[in-house]
């Protein structure tokens, strides 16, 4: 076997650069591009902000993967992980075991809820929440004996995750494309993004019936008995920060009810104030039978998630456990004591911080200051988002709504050119760049982000002429 080339990253023989790129598989990562730039380590961080091993320091736009709420140094969390660790480190939830964290997490996210809900469910990951989702689906329509009632739709653009069944409804080709997915029976409707896809003239709510009639007929067409749930972020994260169209949600759940096709809101990024109210389900009118999140949950300090059911399927699913004896699903460490530790006192500071009070106000200074600043820039074609989530789409026309060649990569030259202005950015499709940064973020934090990223894009349209 040839040897790998050497590592052309900066530093020196045996960096923590060179031993990255010797060893690292990284996620999410163009590996030939890699060995050629090397990684970007991050050893510290403290707010909003993270420094690198050069000591330099950035402001983390995007929360990490819009994800650490808290920002980057929280002492009480540490405190309350540490403590859990003493206590007990690890015990489980299998056959009716059970302990304190888990039980007061379980009982805080129900009281929580954007609707009635019955019980929590703990898995580690997004994915692993969105998977488990599809099993109650499918399990409660065993259960119910209507076995043929299993097809899902999700959207074009939605992001669910990466496993097998989760990146099956995530509707990105990056995700499907070389993985042989979708799998069988998961379904794909319309991107609810009125800027690209509305018709000439089309009103927000015009596009939001078309959209819901698209919704019909697909159900229509491949019959309303085999069709269980749809799956549904309240906005698009990774797929854009797509805000769906006045009305859309309304029309979609009207269709939804009359042929009993289950809400499924996948509130991962959208959970814990960032749209601006606890929950993305109520800035955008969803009233979901199945609620799963993650990130935000525990700040991201410790992996967990959770996946809320009502009482229509706990009952169906409790029916299926008085037919089989079980329900044989669950991941050894659902609902880990420390990861629900971390989670129960990540949820206390919400409550006394009022995150989601927070989040409005901030975020109203974002949207704001990311309009005025970019918004009229030859290279931005929409600017876009809800609270402390936003994006910024670059296009080369802006009359036509029409984006660069992806060959050109401009949204990932732009985040390169936004880390000499320190900032980390993140490139979503169509050469979006989000905004969703930690909801602790302050308004003169706000103003500072948003007047780093006006001069990066300064520099990228130099670079361009
Ligand atoms: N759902 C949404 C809306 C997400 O944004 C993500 C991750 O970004 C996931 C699910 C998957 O979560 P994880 O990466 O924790 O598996």
């Amino acid at each position: 076997m040839t040897p790998p080339p050497p590592a052309s990253p900066a530093a020196g023989a045996n960096s923590a650069a060179e031993r990255d790129v010797a060893h690292v598989l990284h996620p999410y990562t163009d590996h030939k591009a890699h060995r050629a730039k090397g990684p970007l380590i991050i050893t510290g961080g403290k707010g909003v902000r993270v420094t690198d091993q050069n000591g330099r320091e950035y402001i983390e736009t995007v929360a990490g993967l819009w994800c650490a709420a808290l920002g980057f140094n929280n002492e009480r969390l540490v405190q309350a992980a540490a403590d859990q660790m003493r206590k007990l480190p690890f015990y489980h939830a299998f056959t009716g075991r059970s302990h304190l964290p888990l039980i007061e997490l379980a009982e805080m996210l129900v009281e929580r809820a954007p609707v009635p809900m019955s019980k929590a469910f703990f898995a580690n990951s997004g994915s692993e929440a969105n998977d488990t989702a599809l099993k109650m689906v499918w399990y409660m329509n065993n259960a119910l004996g209507r076995p043929q009632k299993k097809k899902v739709i999700s959207r074009i653009g939605g992001y669910h995750g990466v496993t097998i069944a989760s990146a099956s409804l995530t509707g990105l080709p990056v995700n499907h494309k070389l993985f042989d997915l979708p799998i069988a029976g998961i379904l794909h409707t319309s991107r609810p993004h009125h800027y690209h896809h509305a018709l000439p003239g089309e009103s927000e709510e015009d596009f939001a019936t078309r959209l819901a009639s698209e919704l019909e007929a697909m159900i229509v067409a491949e019959g309303p008995d085999t069709v269980a749930a749809f799956f549904a972020e309240p906005i698009m994260g990774a797929g854009g920060v797509i805000v769906p169209p006045a009305t859309y949600f309304e029309k979609i759940q009207a269709v939804l009810r009359k042929y009993d096709v289950l809400l499924v809101a996948d509130e991962v990024i959208c959970g814990f104030g960032r749209t601006g109210n606890y929950w993305g389900s109520q800035t955008m009118g969803m009233q979901p039978d199945i609620l799963t999140c993650a990130k935000a949950l525990s700040s991201s300090y410790l992996p967990i998630s959770a996946v809320l059911v009502n009482e229509r399927v706990y009952e169906a699913m409790s029916e299926g456990a008085s037919q089989i004896g079980t329900w044989g699903h669950g991941y050894t460490y659902s609902g880990h004591p420390v990861a629900a530790a971390v989670a129960v006192e990540t949820l206390k500071i919400y409550d006394e911080m009022d995150i989601a009070a927070h989040a409005a106000e901030v975020g109203a200074v974002m949207q704001k200051r990311l309009r005025e600043r970019v918004a009229s820039h030859p290279l931005v074609g929409e600017v876009r988002g809800v609270g402390l989530i936003g994006a910024v789409e670059l296009v080369e026309d802006k009359a036509e709504h029409r984006n660069f060649d992806p060959a050109r990569k401009i949204a990932p030259r732009l985040v390169g050119i936004a880390e000499n202005h320190g900032l980390i950015l993140r490139a979503l499709p169509n050469d979006s760049i989000a905004f969703s940064p930690p909801q602790i973020i302050t308004a003169a934090e706000v103003e500072e982000m948003v007047e780093r990223f006006g001069h990066a894009l300064d520099d990228l349209s130099a670079q361009l002429k």
